[in-house]
């Protein structure tokens, strides 16, 4: 129905069906960190909402290679039937119901990958019904953003660590991120020192401990890596410890940056007034999506703080270069990219390019990814 006064299109959206679909994709080799142990595979559950108007919307999630299955249930099973018959285009109204009919049970969590899944596939349709994309809808500050090569690399030796590093280098990475927690902080030492000489002073340079760090441990490494130009410190010890963050950031002058394990926007609230942040990391896989990540990344703006991110860089790329406060996103070592139809690129500067098409820009290839089909709705 066309509004005569303000001349829009408010026709509702309804949503006819949803279908959910979940994959096991496995690594090229085993990626270890400090914390999580060997990653063999990655899962992606991939939901797709279509509408009674023909538009069809893409939303996803993804894990280390666990719980997968639950998030498939609980889309399937407990957020799909609330979603048939409604209008998605209410995404804000879709997204409170989400999570509070099922916070009791699920805050944060397993329920934030499910939602975040469903939101996406929604801002999607917005984005379709738009003719825009992503990167235009969600604020349209630029269409590219700075980013780095996020290693998962603790497993490798000193010659393989520096060999991955040299082809970040050679794919025109700008910026790199490697894995430290071994179980004496003198080796990552003597790996830090190693790769910051093979980059050389112009390359961004960051570590990840996977929160795996005794506060006093991760205080001593930071000390002495200091001399080695570090970007931030990401995760050196529990998310849920605030108060460590706090010890360890005045302890050093190197800036620290957590998110990927924060699955609220009260955590994140929380990590900024109490944990001397540096750089928020908030993952649009587990926040709630794309609508979560954007109270994170309005919490980052109000605070004076860059706003990052954590995996899924094939969508990442599109919000951050939509923001003014952007830091620097990390592209991941899953590599969901590979799997679909849009292609992510890097620019010759080293900055990742936002597609320039309607919606996410994020839709799977089943001629890629049909072979690690496990179920679907
Ligand atoms: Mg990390």
């Amino acid at each position: 129905m066309k509004s005569d006064i303000l001349n829009v299109d408010n026709t509702p959206s309804l949503i006819k069906s949803v279908k959910t679909e979940y994959y096991q994709i496995p690594l090229a080799e085993v990626l270890s960190d400090a914390k999580h142990g060997d990653h063999t595979h990655f899962e992606v559950i991939v939901c797709k909402v279509l509408c009674q108007d023909g538009f069809e919307g893409v939303g996803y999630t993804y894990t280390g290679g666990k719980g997968g299955r639950a998030i498939y249930s609980l889309i399937e099973d407990e957020l799909k039937p609330s979603l048939i018959g409604k209008d998605a285009s209410r995404i804000s109204q879709l997204w409170e119901e989400m999570t509070y009919h099922l916070h009791y049970v699920g805050r944060g969590g397993l329920l934030s990958f499910a939602i975040s899944a469903v939101d996406i596939a929604l801002w999607d349709i917005r984005c379709k019904r738009l003719g825009e994309p992503l990167w235009k809808v969600a604020g349209g500050h630029a269409d590219r953003t700075r980013c780095y090569a996020g290693g998962i690399d603790l497993n490798f030796t000193q010659d393989k660590l520096l060999s991955n590093i040299q082809g970040y280098l050679d794919s025109g990475f700008k910026g790199v991120k490697i894995k430290v927690g071994k179980p004496d902080y003198r080796e990552d030492v003597a790996r830090v020192a190693a790769v910051r000489n093979l980059i050389g002073d112009d390359t961004i340079f960051m570590v990840d401990a996977n929160y795996s760090l005794p506060v006093e441990t991760a205080i001593r490494f930071a000390k002495a890596i200091e001399q080695y130009d570090i970007k931030w410190f990401e995760e050196p010890t529990l998310p849920d410890d605030y108060d460590g963050f706090a010890r360890i950031a005045e302890s050093t002058s190197i800036p620290l940056a957590m998110g990927e394990n924060l699955h609220t926007v009260y955590e994140f609230n929380l990590a900024v007034q109490k944990s001397r942040l540096g750089f928020l990391q908030p993952d649009a896989s587990n926040i709630g999506g794309i609508t979560g990540w954007m109270k994170v990344a309005n919490l980052a703006y109000i605070n004076n703080l860059p706003i990052c991110t954590h995996g899924m860089h094939e969508l990442h790329v599109s919000l951050m270069s939509s923001q003014p406060h952007a830091g620097y996103m990390e592209v991941h070592s899953f590599p969901i990219d590979q799997y679909t139809i849009e292609k992510f690129t890097v620019d010759q500067n080293g900055n990742a390019v936002a597609p320039n098409v309607a919606g996410t820009g994020v839709e799977f290839d089943p001629a890629l990814v049909g072979q690690y089909l496990i179920k679907q709705s």
